[in-house]
């Protein structure tokens, strides 16, 4: 792979299977696209400004030296370049994307409708409560339906992703230890499957970690888990269903056996969507679980917004959480803010005001339309769409878990790679050409080659069989011997395979002017 001046992989050499190539790097009717400061120049302004009636010297030592250094194009070529970046771009919108432990679902438009609303859209975090009694009323609503769905008695609102709300979950079952004598803990035990954020937040709050071992049909090993429970054991962190997208079928007795051990389990709630309206986890014994909102309750995520990752608490927990939440009282409803009276105990805040409202409003108003019974749907139909594709591609991939159906994703090893010379890495480049995203690779660890695959519950059968008929073709031809189709994969991306090592190694993050040889114009009052 070569890199050009800006650090970006150059175009393909041969763009299609074919040969064939455009003389621009252009496909079909794809413009091929440069940076946003490659274009234009620098002397062009979208906008028509009048000149100032203030001459330079009302503005002292703060008057500009330098030019700016911001590329200069017009309302048309920003549009257009913005829309040709996007073309480029997987989207929920355009195909499947079975991201296994995302939950990349649908957002519907209907969410999108009410966040835009302006008396959500316009406020601004420190207008004064009696003037945003609409909101903090949406907001009282959320949390009462997050509490009801998960059977615990309260929620803080304010993390702002799933790994914020682990870090929310841990400073409150800290704070619970050191109110309670029990400061002295200094170590939370994570299962081998675990999501990376989950030693990493641990770490992150001053904890040891210490490996639960996996039983060979991918649940927590009760023995080891049991025999690691000391009096230094401050929390377990488990995901339920797990990674491998199975029922922790002994969850019960985790939450017993911690308990007894006076640690706190903190439940990975990421793939709540697996079991909403149909499990709580506060009758599991779950002391504190993050809700990823634009998981499995559908607010955009990725590049497509901002996260929120809600907690919610057990009444152990319920008196360290973190300010502020909504109370409702006579005068209406109002925030609890300080660390006092009501909060006296809470740890402090996750984040400057209170979180996510665009993502509330989405959220709640997933909620409304689906109902009770919509929501249980969800998690039937989540779990029923994953069981569909374990059945229809175990014939030629390797389920990793083979006995027994699967969650709310499928999850494959590469045994079944085995003396082809293709890797789930090449498998996965292949499935680009086929249009379809690839899965979540080599997650989780304690399965070699894993692809894990989700699909969720709003595809159809159409859209799964469509699926399932270019990995099971694709999977004959790794087995076939048609080892090329996937060394060189994507062959039909706009770029080809990249050097994913030094992306991650050596970043180019920012462009300067002299890496392609242009200079800003000096500014015109020079
Ligand atoms: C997505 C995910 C997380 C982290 O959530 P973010 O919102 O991305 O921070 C944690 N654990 C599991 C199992 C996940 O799938």
């Amino acid at each position: 792979m070569t890199m050009q001046n800006v650090g970006r992989p150059t175009r393909p050499q041969a763009a299609t299977q074919s040969g064939h190539t455009s003389l621009t790097g252009a496909r079909g009717l794809l413009q091929d696209e440069a940076l946003i400061f490659e274009l234009g120049g620098w002397d062009k302004t979208g906008v028509d400004l009048a000149p100032g009636d203030h001459d330079a010297s009302d503005l002292g030592d703060l008057v500009r030296a330098a030019p700016i250094g911001l590329p200069g194009l017009s309302e048309p070529e920003a549009v257009r370049h913005y829309v040709r970046l996007s073309q480029k771009n997987h989207a929920i919108d355009l195909a499947l994307y079975p991201l296994g432990s995302c939950t990349m679902k649908h957002n519907p438009r209907l969410n999108e409708k009410m966040a835009r609303l302006a008396g959500f859209a316009d406020l601004h975090p420190l207008a004064p409560q009696s003037t945003v009694q609409g909101a903090l009323a949406l907001m009282d609503r959320l949390a009462h339906w997050l509490k009801t769905l998960t059977g615990m008695p309260a929620v803080a609102l304010s993390p702002k992703a799933g790994a914020h709300g682990e870090l929310c979950g841990l400073l409150a079952i800290r704070a619970a230890h050191e109110a309670n004598g029990q400061g002295h803990r200094r170590t939370v035990l994570v299962p081998t499957s675990a999501h990376g954020t989950n030693p990493a937040t641990a770490a992150f709050v001053g904890y040891s970690v210490v490996e639960i071992a996996q039983t060979d049909d991918g649940r927590v090993d009760i023995t080891d888990l049991a025999a690691k429970l000391s009096p230094d054991v401050a929390a377990i962190m488990v995901t339920n269903p797990n990674t491998c997208g199975l029922f922790e079928r002994d969850v019960i007795e985790i939450g017993r056996l911690t308990h007894e051990a006076g640690a706190y389990f903190y439940c990975d709630g990421a793939n709540f969507n697996a079991i909403v309206g149909r499990v709580r986890p506060g009758d599991l014994g779950v002391d504190a679980m993050h809700i990823n909102l634009h998981k499995t309750f559908s607010t955009p995520h990725g590049g497509g917004g901002p996260g929120a990752g809600p907690v919610v608490l057990s009444a152990a927990l319920a008196p360290f959480a973190p300010a502020p939440w909504v109370v409702a009282g006579e005068g209406g409803f109002k925030l609890v803010e300080e660390t006092t009276d009501e909060a006296a105990q809470g740890f402090g805040r996750m984040s400057a005001f209170h979180g996510q409202m665009g993502m509330f409003v989405r959220a709640y108003a997933y909620m409304l339309s689906h109902g009770s019974d919509g929501l249980r749907q969800v998690a039937e139909d989540a779990v029923l769409n994953a069981n569909y594709i374990k059945a229809k591609l175990s014939p030629v991939m390797t389920p990793a878990f083979p006995d027994g159906p699967c969650m709310h994703e499928a999850l494959f090893d590469d045994t079944w790679l085995e003396g082809t010379d293709i890797t789930t890495l090449d498998f996965a480049k292949a499935m680009i050409d086929e249009g379809f995203h690839p899965m979540t690779m080599y997650f989780p660890l304690v399965v070699h080659g894993a692809m894990l695959i989700e699909p969720t519950e709003t595809e159809s059968k159409l859209e799964l069989d469509r699926f399932c008929d270019a990995l099971t073709a694709l999977a004959q031809a790794a087995k076939g011997g048609d080892v090329e189709r996937f060394k060189g994969a994507p062959y039909l991306a706009p770029l080809r395979r990249l050097d994913e090592t030094q992306a991650a190694r050596k970043p180019r993050l920012t462009w300067r002017p002299d890496d392609k040889g242009v200079s800003p114009a000096p500014l015109a009052a020079e």
